[in-house]
């Protein structure tokens, strides 16, 4: 028995051995690829980069960007971060695909808002994977990627009201908030946005509750009034009758519990340094998150498709090309009001390397 365990173990050690031998990818490339350092503890980077409770995993700064778009194949504190959001788009596309295939799509008019859902929930995932992946190379780069990252989620937040509106909202609903709905959620859209980056270019590390209050309360109260055509619905209408209800009550529930992690160090407070590569209460909001827009997209292609044929009739082309247009419009208004503060912290950064 004993001569036959080690045979196997002597097999293994063997394979091991020649698996070392095998040629890397790099082998057969015709330029060389640096590779990323080995991560640092929490005191060998800026202060800007240190996470609460995290003690270890850090990449160092100002290596090449290459380095850092490697770092997507090195165990790392971000590791998770950037790969919970960048295999969430694909899953995205599949079930778009899926759903495509068994409840039908056709791009007209009428099924506009659903595409820039999909593009904003895209575009959210992918400014996020940039920031996690990026962000360690100067403290430049992490203000200009986290930047961007808000952007990303006014306009998610905008991509999501669309849908609400135009495939989610009921006729009583609509008599109340109306046409002041789709105005009211670009502004608070772009207030959130405002809110992080002012959050981020006002406070430094140990970060102040005040930051938290920048950042959530405009982003909260973007979320009550795009939820409330849901809220509204899911209060007054036969959950039975009409089967996209489960997913936006699944979709409410994985936001409100993403933004618990999101507030919160958790659980990583009640064991530092033992969540430094996974368990960390970020990864945890992501994975929600991402959920969450997993079953808004179940949820937004039943209502289309059970509602596409009177959605001109009921809204008018006019309104639905305004509405599509502004989505554009709130990107570029995102996009110069992350530029101010980039601005004035770029100048604060070179004076202070001087
Ligand atoms: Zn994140």
């Amino acid at each position: 028995m004993s001569t036959e365990v080690l045979q196997r173990l002597s097999t293994i050690t063997l394979s091991t051995k020649h698996l070392r031998r095998l040629p890397h990818l790099s082998d057969f490339l015709p330029f060389s690829l640096p590779s990323p350092s080995p991560t640092v503890t929490a005191s060998h980077v800026p202060s800007l980069f240190r996470e609460p409770y995290i003690l270890s995993g850090y990449r160092p700064v100002q290596q090449d960007w290459r380095c850092y778009l490697l770092s997507l194949f090195q165990k790392h504190n971000e590791s998770l971060n950037v790969w919970t959001h960048l295999l969430a788009g694909p899953v995205l596309l599949l079930r778009w695909w899926a759903n495509v295939d068994t409840l039908g799509y056709t791009l007209d008019t009428a099924s506009l808002p659903l595409l820039l859902f999909l593009v904003s929930s895209l575009t959210y995932l992918y400014l996020s994977v940039a920031a996690h992946l990026l962000q360690s190379h100067s403290e430049r780069a992490h203000y200009f990627f986290f930047f961007l990252d808000y952007v990303g989620v006014a306009v998610y937040q905008y991509g999501c009201s669309l849908g609400h509106y135009f495939y989610a909202s009921e006729p009583a609903w609509r008599e109340c908030v109306g046409v002041m709905f789709l105005p009211g959620a670009a502004f608070f859209g772009w207030l959130s946005c405002t809110g992080c980056c002012y959050a981020k270019f006002r406070y430094r590390r140990p970060y102040p509750p005040q930051r938290k209050v920048c950042q959530l309360i405009p982003t909260g109260l973007a979320y009550v009034l795009d939820i409330s055509p849901i809220a509204h619905r899911l209060l007054t209408v036969s959950w039975s009758q009409e089967p996209s209800l489960p997913f936006h009550a699944l979709q409410i529930a994985c936001f409100l519990l993403s933004a618990v992690f999101f507030s919160c160090p958790i659980p990583e407070r009640f064991f530092p340094g033992h969540c430094d590569f996974a368990g960390q209460g970020h990864q945890i909001f992501h994975m929600l998150l991402s959920l969450c827009t997993l079953s808004q997209l179940e949820a937004l292609f039943q209502d289309y498709a059970q509602r596409r044929d009177t959605v001109v009739e009921l809204f008018g082309e006019w309104q639905l090309w305004w509405a599509c247009v502004s989505f554009p419009v709130l990107l570029v208004c995102c996009i110069l009001t992350a530029l101010i503060p980039m601005k004035h912290m770029s100048k604060a950064l070179q004076s202070k390397d001087e």
